[in-house]
């Protein structure tokens, strides 16, 4: 991080997409963000690519059906009202044109003008980044050129009468920051409830730190002087608007 990053203007936001491989991955930080964007009258919404079967210690069958139950939850916390969880496999998610295609058919149908995801990279600050999400955020940035290009899965726009669309920005975690969320205390509150609502994930995890503390703490990791919690984001501009 560095004392560079820019205060990311959002004010013109009006539908925003976070594409992501599993239920908490966008509690993990992008929760914080998303509670100031809900609050602010945007309207956001949430892909998951898989249903995170294979996360738990019970069987996928048991651990699928009660994790979309704790993801509406942690919605509710931030003001999401729109989730979308797809069926593509936890744990072996591969890039594919299949998983761009699915990408797509939600850009198209949600039309966000911004959208929220991984870039793919092999190494996070944290550590080595999950396979799974590595092919997420690949394919989802793919997808939106996908979703813009109206002879890439045609049948998008002939069978199920999706017209393109295109998205006017990516903001991606993984790479130098250029830009930076502000996180109020209140929504420092709202991410960490919003963490909390993966209750049974989380109780299956008895080495993970308690969210309020957790939370705070990785949202005070920015680097930008005088502002006590923040989100980073690289910001790639896709098109005026
Ligand atoms: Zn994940």
């Amino acid at each position: 991080m560095n004392a560079s990053l820019a205060p990311l203007d959002s004010t013109t936001y009006e539908r925003v997409l976070v594409v992501v491989a599993h239920p908490d991955d966008i509690e993990y930080g992008t929760s914080a963000a998303v509670a100031t964007w809900t609050a602010a009258g945007v309207e956001v919404g949430y892909l998951l690519l898989t249903a995170g079967e294979a996360g738990m210690q019970r069987p996928p069958e048991e651990a699928g059906p009660l994790r979309a139950l704790e993801q509406r939850a942690a919605c509710d916390a931030v003001g999401v009202s729109h989730l979308t969880i797809l069926d593509f496999p936890d744990g072996t998610l591969e890039y594919s044109l299949a998983l761009r295609k699915a990408i797509a058919r939600e850009l198209r149908t949600f039309r966000p003008d911004t959208v929220v995801c991984g870039s793919g990279q092999v190494t996070m600050p944290w550590g080595v980044d999950h396979a799974d999400h590595r092919a997420a955020g690949l394919a989802a940035i793919d997808a939106v050129r996908d979703a813009d290009n109206r002879w890439v899965f045609p049948e998008l726009a002939r069978g199920e009468d999706l017209a393109p669309w295109g998205v006017s920005r990516l903001l991606l975690s993984g790479l130098p920051p250029t830009h930076y969320v502000e996180i109020p205390d209140w929504a420092v509150d709202k991410a960490v409830a919003s963490l909390e609502a993966h209750q049974a994930y989380l109780a299956d995890l008895p080495w993970h730190p308690a969210p309020a503390t957790f939370v705070p703490e990785m949202l005070s990791h920015h680097g930008v002087p005088d502002v006590a919690h923040a989100l980073p984001f690289t910001l790639m501009p896709l098109r005026e608007g």
